[in-house]
């Protein structure tokens, strides 16, 4: 008995000595894509030599709609050993879509409306600063379409051109349903801005879903959240409208990582790596912080 219990002791060491630099990191390697990474008994990690959030060995990174070319991943592990990773991106080609029933004030807005629109972006800044701090992990409860069902107008990064003017490129996933259809958090996170009456977004939600992660919900009928509140995956924060710079009723859901523009459509396909990486850490670290609010 005592023998087989030296022998586990045994494997259990060994088994983390050489899980000790074993590297997970899932995710499309292409422009617009957010990528989950852990790995054991990390002490810090870089992309492109700029320090990333890490806790319990999980951590984030996500390379912007227009991002190319070669990348670098360092991992410095807490015995002084390194590793570089080299992330190659593969080539991404946007559609061009053409919207001609947009109101002429959102194609170049009146001066009238410059303040009021300065004031508003001044708003989302503070809030997005906020969600630069948030070292939480609320991510890894997974990912949710926020709406059920709807039909998809307009995809991630389309280059767009409003009544034959080019325009920035689409930074979110357009879901069209009929006007007080619920919409749900994507993820568990803290609310940090609702927006009421915004000029381009109407009614909005901008959550923080930790590590730099963060979701807008635009163009809502009704909001049900307020700023600082803690929601979990799947919770109703508010319903279908066509407020702000909007053709009718539908979801504008966007997806950022810093201030990385973010594919949703990418980020529904992660869950089964969070679920691998839940895993992990449950094994080392009971505390469970990234369920928690606050
Ligand atoms: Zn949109």
């Amino acid at each position: 008995m005592k023998y087989k219990f030296q022998i586990q002791l045994f494997l259990i060491f060994f088994s983390y000595t050489i899980n000790a630099q074993n590297v997970i990191i899932k995710g499309n390697l292409r422009p617009g894509e957010l990528l989950v990474g852990y790995t054991d008994s990390l002490q810090s990690v870089l992309l492109d030599s700029k320090p990333l959030k890490s806790s319990d060995g999980v951590f984030i990174f996500g390379f912007d709609r227009d991002a190319k070319g070669i990348h670098y991943l360092k991992l410095m592990y807490k015995n002084g050993k390194e590793i570089i990773k080299k992330l190659k991106l593969k080539k991404r080609k946007y559609k061009i879509q053409r919207i001609n029933k947009i109101k002429k004030k959102y194609v170049k807005p009146p001066k009238s409306e410059i303040t009021r629109i300065t004031e508003e972006r001044k708003k989302i800044k503070k809030a997005r600063r906020i969600i630069e701090e948030t070292d939480s992990l609320f991510y890894l409860s997974g990912f949710k379409r926020p709406v059920k069902g709807g039909r998809l107008t307009s995809i991630f990064g389309s280059q767009r051109i409003l009544n034959g003017v080019p325009k920035n490129p689409h930074n979110g996933l357009d879901i069209a349903s009929p006007r007080g259809t619920p919409v749900y958090a994507m993820a568990d996170g803290i609310v940090r801005l609702v927006g009421h009456k915004f000029f381009y977004n109407g009614n909005f939600v901008l959550i923080d879903h930790g590590q730099g992660l963060n979701s807008i919900y635009l163009h809502f009928r009704k909001t049900f959240v307020k700023d600082g509140q803690f929601v979990k995956k799947g919770e109703e924060i508010g319903e279908i409208g066509t407020t702000g710079r909007s053709t009718g009723p539908h979801l504008h859901w966007g997806v950022q990582w810093y201030n990385k523009r973010i594919d949703p459509a990418g980020i529904l396909k992660l869950n089964k790596s969070i679920t691998l990486i839940r895993s992990k850490i449950k094994t080392i670290n009971h505390s469970h912080k990234y369920s928690k609010g606050g």
